[in-house]
């Protein structure tokens, strides 16, 4: 049995600040924690003293393609790897790879990979598989690709989710033919169902709730708005998940994707429960700028920001650019800075920054019972950083997988 005592530290359980507070931990358990005078530190533990850096549980990444090199859709183990052991650098804990469309023999292989390794020692847990797509609607493709692009059958996807039990996330469009029945099919499964790349109206999103839909993946980016036909306003997808209460929503805040005001409208509609950040990362998130190859496409990483965008991004906020710089070539977000972004351009304090990144996506992908918070009981993901989310440590299951020389 081994015991370790985090000192020192100012912990963010998210939902209080404990200046100056203890963490006992118990192989892979938090035991105990609280202010330094009433957590008394057991005479066999380990101790780290973090001094007064704070203690947050780690961060959860429910919407992640790739990062440091490695690539979900290559089925690699290797690229796993890759992504589990960086990710640790920036703070996550757990993570939940994410596909974008692909033929289904494709899928399978990803999903195959996944189901083998849950556990990738030194690093992130891989807490399932997020698919995003087949079953979109080609007019809100966006940066996927349209070759793929399927109806749900449940001749398909019956025996998918059958045979691989890692799959605990599908974006899809409601309103496609088939849609609200693989929304209960999901539900029935406790698979969740997030609305994405949807054309769909008002009354479809209702029925999308109605059927099992509880998410809706990347707020703003591959989904309908308001339109106007003949002389009627149509409501889309972006005012259904701002008005309705049911649906939960992630944000992209990588100082690019979501000027301040937008993500401060959508904070505002959705409150501080109801919202989590998420990479959407490709590989070569954590990287650094350059020229990349993403799946043939020829795509540029800086930090430049047009005259227009409502903030002058800082140095480091990385975006990836089609090299004509057209369009958003998914994101080379990191956690640790969307956070840091949240609190300096959209003026959350940590704490309530935290939150999005940690007890939000818990609660949203039906894990809270494990990660998450700091409770006794919970498991130990935690991570340490300063007053500027550098990370400092990070730490899986109780063993520290990551230490800032
Ligand atoms: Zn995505």
């Amino acid at each position: 049995m081994k015991k370790t005592a985090l000192v020192n530290g100012k912990i963010i359980t998210p939902l209080r600040l404990i200046e100056d507070g203890t963490i006992i931990i118990k192989d892979d358990t938090i035991m105990d924690f609280g202010f330094k005078d009433q957590t008394p530190i057991p005479e066999d533990a380990v101790v780290i003293d973090v001094n007064q850096a704070y203690i947050s549980p780690g961060f959860i990444d429910l919407h992640i393609h790739g990062s440091w090199g490695g690539d979900v859709m290559s089925a690699s183990e290797d690229d796993l790897v890759k992504m589990a052991t960086g990710l640790v650098k920036c703070g996550v804990t757990s993570f939940l790879p994410t596909t974008l469309s692909g033929s289904l023999t494709e899928l399978r292989k990803i999903a195959t990979c996944v189901e083998e390794m849950r556990k990738v020692n030194g690093g992130a847990k891989l807490i399932g598989l997020h698919l995003e797509g087949p079953y979109l609607n080609l007019k809100q493709v966006g940066a996927q690709n349209p070759k793929y692009i399927i109806r749900p059958n449940p001749a398909d996807y019956l025996p998918l989710f059958t045979e691989y039990s890692c799959i605990k996330r599908v974006s899809a469009a409601p309103e496609i033919p088939g849609g609200m029945e693989l929304g209960r099919e999901l539900k029935r499964r406790g698979i969740i169902a997030s609305i994405a790349h949807s054309n769909a109206v008002y009354q479809e999103v209702l029925a999308a709730v109605e059927n099992g839909y509880t998410h809706a993946t990347h707020i703003f980016s591959g989904m309908s708005s308001v339109q106007r036909v003949e002389a009627y306003r149509v409501t889309g997808v972006l005012e259904s998940v701002l008005l309705l209460e049911e649906l939960t929503t992630e944000i992209i805040a990588d100082g690019h994707h979501l000027p301040p005001s937008l993500i401060r409208l959508v904070l505002k509609s959705k409150g501080l429960d109801r919202v989590c950040l998420v990479t959407d990362a490709m590989s070569a998130a954590g990287l650094g700028p350059g020229d990349y190859n993403l799946g043939g496409l020829e795509v540029v990483v800086e930090d430049l920001v047009p005259e227009i965008f409502e903030i002058k991004t800082q140095k480091g906020n990385y975006v990836a650019k089609l090299s004509d710089r057209s369009a958003f070539a998914s994101s080379v977000a990191t956690m640790d800075r969307m956070i840091r972004n949240m609190v300096e351009f959209v003026g959350l304090n940590l704490p309530e920054a935290v939150r999005l990144a940690t007890i939000n996506p818990a609660r949203m992908q039906k894990l809270d019972h494990q990660v998450g918070v700091i409770a006794k009981g919970m498991k130990a993901d935690l991570t340490v950083f300063n007053t500027e989310v550098d990370i400092l440590l990070t730490m899986v299951d109780g063993q520290v997988v990551y230490k800032n020389k």
